[in-house]
């Protein structure tokens, strides 16, 4: 779960990292007496929405306070990556001379929480990675031993930041080292982070991401939730009822499980395909479900194949057959679909399927197979 950067910043307030203090505004009309209250000669007028980039979309303004209802008011309204921007934070501009990048996330490959860290900051960070990724130093954290300070400072080093900044930005890697443990986040991230004219080393923006499976013991985090953020897809399926999640793939899974859903784009990775989600339908015999899986799917330009893959346990065959055929008639596709069916009530569910002109596989390898091959895509001898 993201939050907004004015949600972030005040978490950074509370942690004691050095942040701008603004004002978050829904309607231009607020702006004015959002700058009066600031009191800088300038401020800085940017969107609230939870995609980086905004910056470089227009998302981010300098104002006096004499144009800053103007600034608001093109701002709010904006479509960024596709979320309308609703909230505008104003901050006190601040004089920005360098950039940096610091953050902290989860290194999957060794299990472990990571420090990163790069002088190469702003908005250009996602470039220099893929350019010149030796400019971002990172230091892998030993559990056992923790982040010491000499684990910073050599990140410090090997990130280039000039010693003159070593202390203060030590000093907000461990404040933010802090709110990354007991926040449970997946991400806490300062781009940039700024040193200023008067040589003040200060967070600009903040980026965190909270591990929505932790949220039951955050609960003061989790009312942060700001539900205007979903995409509708994700809205959609919530409301189903379903455990939904859109990768950047071309095949829609539908599965009953969460483990049988992971195995099948295991399955499709194994084969050279790539899932467009992750679809649980749940345990359940819920026709609705079926629909909403097949209206949330469709809805995605990027998927050319739909697999479902069912193994009727609890959930019945017959159930899911029947959900599929009305779903087809409720968001007729004409994407191609590979249906795997076996278990409880199979026999009926294929029936069911056969007469409305479909037909299922219970091989689940031959089904994964055939829906990378009607993706259009060639099917690999396996990894
Ligand atoms: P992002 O593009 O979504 O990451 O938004 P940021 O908050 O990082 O802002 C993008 C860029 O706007 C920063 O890298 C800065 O260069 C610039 N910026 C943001 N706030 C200020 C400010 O107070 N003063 C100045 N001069 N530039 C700012
Ligand atoms: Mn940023």
């Amino acid at each position: 779960m993201k939050l907004h950067e004015y949600q972030a910043k005040q978490l950074f307030g509370r942690f004691g990292i050095p942040v701008p203090v603004g004002v978050m505004i829904t309607t231009a009309a607020g702006a004015p007496a959002a700058a009066a209250k600031i009191g800088t000669a300038k401020v800085v007028v940017k969107a609230q929405v939870l995609v980086g980039g905004r910056g470089k979309a227009g998302g981010v303004k300098l104002a006096a306070p004499d144009q800053v209802e103007a600034v608001a008011s093109q701002i709010l309204g904006m479509d960024i990556k596709g979320l309308t921007v609703k909230k505008v934070l104003i901050d006190p501009a601040i004089d920005i001379k360098e950039e940096y990048y610091v953050s902290f996330t989860l290194d999957r490959a060794s299990k472990r929480h990571v420090l990163i860290a790069s002088a190469a900051g702003g908005v250009d960070i996602e470039e220099v990675h893929a350019t010149t990724p030796e400019k971002i130093a990172q230091y892998i954290i030993d559990p056992l031993v923790g982040l010491r300070d000499y684990h910073i400072r050599q990140v410090l080093k090997d990130g280039g930041f000039p010693a003159a900044i070593h202390g203060q930005t030590a000093s907000i890697i461990k404040q933010l080292y802090l709110l990354f443990l007991s926040c449970d986040c997946n991400l806490a991230e300062i781009n940039p982070l700024v040193v200023t004219g008067a040589g003040d080393v200060i967070a600009a923006d903040a980026k965190i991401d909270i591990d929505e499976n932790a949220l039951f013991r955050q609960s003061e985090l989790a009312a942060m939730a700001d539900p205007d953020e979903e995409t509708p897809n994700e809205a959609k399926a919530k409301a189903a009822g379903l455990t939904f999640i859109e990768l950047d793939g071309s095949i829609g899974c539908v599965v009953n499980g969460a483990g049988l859903a992971m195995a099948t784009m295991d399955m499709v990775n194994h084969f050279g395909g790539k899932a467009a989600n992750f679809l649980d339908i749940g345990g359940s015999s819920n026709p609705q479900k079926v629909t909403a899986a097949m209206e949330v799917l469709v809805a995605n330009p990027e998927i050319k194949s739909i697999l479902f893959n069912i193994f009727g346990g609890i959930t019945r065959c017959d159930d899911v057959a029947r959900g599929l055929v009305t779903a087809l008639k409720q968001a007729p596709t004409t994407l191609p679909l590979v249906i795997r069916l076996t278990g409880t009530n199979e026999a009926e569910g294929r029936e069911i399927l056969k007469e409305a002109g479909l037909t299922a596989v219970s091989s689940m390898v031959d089904a994964v197979k055939e829906a990378i091959r009607s993706a259009g895509e060639p099917v690999l001898a396996g990894r």
